[in-house]
């Protein structure tokens, strides 16, 4: 057995790192094991590159799914979105704000920068990280004991820091599911979030002839809405509002499209008035892209096809006002996703009522901490999922 360690934090992704490193800066003697032969995979490739590393918003608890709400709220309080952003621009990485109050670094391959500040950050607080490292079993004694395949390690705290499901070919592993069975903690249900939605063969039919259409949509799941774009997909449909959208999703709900989300129900009525002689297939096709228009129309034409050509001023208002109506409140009703091969984060996770909100820490098993994307923690798109891996691994660094 080697000399033992204070904690002992298995993943080197976001949240283990950063964990990682503050508990070194509290002079822990840290020890950080890793399956792949890099360390923070997902960093690497995240926000196309240029890693989406936080948001102006991040704080706000509401941004985050739960079974409790309130969980998140500590954590993101006592460590925001300012302290991460303290941190980027002391290592002098340039960022920018894009849209949302999304903030992401500056260049391709950016992201390279925020996994180098970590390991600097980590260097410099002593931390030890084995990369390529398997564990093979954890057991707990006085302290627990990590038996690796080259030797078991021994930490008076031990910190599961191993992500989600989503990406397997990443690294993603069930590992943290595995802790928790054996020590009792209980999971809820996961299921992937931030996933493109797929649909049966009948609204693939005029779907998939759209497919790299993108539009500006509002996306309704039960009482929540994403106004952003939606993407046609060879499956069905993509974009950050149907990725947004697709976190809340429960098998068998319909999503509620608003195709017209800057537009009132009487658009048409006082386009009539204007042009009277406009094709109705013409004078949404200003309003929409024209491919899109036309597919929405046929299909709510039905057996009417001919309505596409008609004059505008040939409809009654009462019937445009319900062609509009109707395509703000589309029912869409997906058969699935595309799953953890292609989701951005998991949603569930180890139930936060096994948690101290303050130190991430097990109440029913002392040393024993969850972290990251393993907890019942999921953000929304937009750098939300990092902050939390930030302020969470954040958390546990103080206490263990
Ligand atoms: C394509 C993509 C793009 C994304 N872009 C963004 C973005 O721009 N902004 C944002 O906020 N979020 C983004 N996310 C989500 C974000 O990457 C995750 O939420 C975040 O990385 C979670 O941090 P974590 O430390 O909990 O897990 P991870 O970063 O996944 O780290 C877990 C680590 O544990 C390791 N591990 C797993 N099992 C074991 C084991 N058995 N033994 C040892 N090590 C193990 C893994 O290899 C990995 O290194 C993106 C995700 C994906 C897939």
């Amino acid at each position: 057995m080697s000399a033992g360690y204070d904690t002992i934090i298995i993943g080197a992704g976001a949240a283990g790192l950063y964990a990682a490193l503050h508990a070194g800066r509290r002079e822990r003697k840290v020890l950080v094991l890793e399956h792949n032969g890099e360390v923070g995979a997902k960093i690497l490739i995240s926000g196309g590159g240029r890693c989406n590393f936080t948001n102006v918003n991040a704080d706000d608890p509401k941004r985050y799914l739960s079974a409790n709400p309130h969980f998140a709220r500590s954590a993101l309080a006592r460590h925001t979105q300012h302290d991460f952003i303290a941190l980027v621009n002391k290592h002098g990485i340039a960022h920018y704000e894009k849209t949302l109050g999304q903030l992401f670094c500056e260049g391709a391959r950016s992201s390279a920068k925020i996994v180098r500040m970590l390991l600097d950050e980590c260097t410099s607080a002593g931390v030890e990280i084995k990369t390529n490292w398997r564990v093979n079993a954890v057991r707990r004694t006085e302290r627990f004991i990590v038996e690796t395949m080259l030797g078991a390690y021994e930490g008076g705290a031990l910190v599961i820091a191993t992500g989600g499901l989503s990406i397997p070919k990443l690294g993603a592993s069930g590992f943290a599911f595995n802790i928790a069975r054996q020590f009792g903690v209980p999971v809820i249900e996961t299921r992937p979030g931030l996933v493109p939605l797929t649909f049966a063969a009948s609204d693939l039919a005029w779907m998939s002839a759209l497919s790299g259409v993108s539009t500006d949509i509002i996306a309704r799941v039960g009482k929540i809405e994403f106004r952003e774009a939606a993407l046609f997909t060879h499956r069905g449909l993509s974009g950050p509002a149907i990725l947004q959208a697709s976190s809340y999703w429960r098998a068998g709900e319909s999503v509620i499209i608003d195709w017209l989300p800057s537009m009132d129900e009487d658009v048409l009525a006082r386009r009539k008035r204007e042009r009277p002689k406009a094709q109705l297939k013409t004078a949404l096709a200003d309003l929409l892209p024209e491919r899109l228009a036309a597919a929405l129309l046929s299909w709510s034409a039905g057996e009417a096809p001919a309505l596409q050509n008609i004059a505008l001023g040939d409809i009654k208002d009462a019937g445009l006002i319900n062609l509009v109506r109707k395509l703000k409140d589309w029912p869409l009703t997906p058969v699935g996703t595309e799953g953890y091969a292609k989701a951005e984060v998991m949603v569930g996770g180890i139930d936060t009522n096994a948690l101290s909100q303050q130190t991430m820490e097990c109440r029913a098993t002392p040393g024993l901490f969850f972290i990251g994307e393993c907890v019942d923690v999921t953000g929304w798109l937009g750098g939300y999922n990092f902050q939390w891996a930030w302020s969470s691994g954040w958390a546990a660094g103080q206490a263990i």
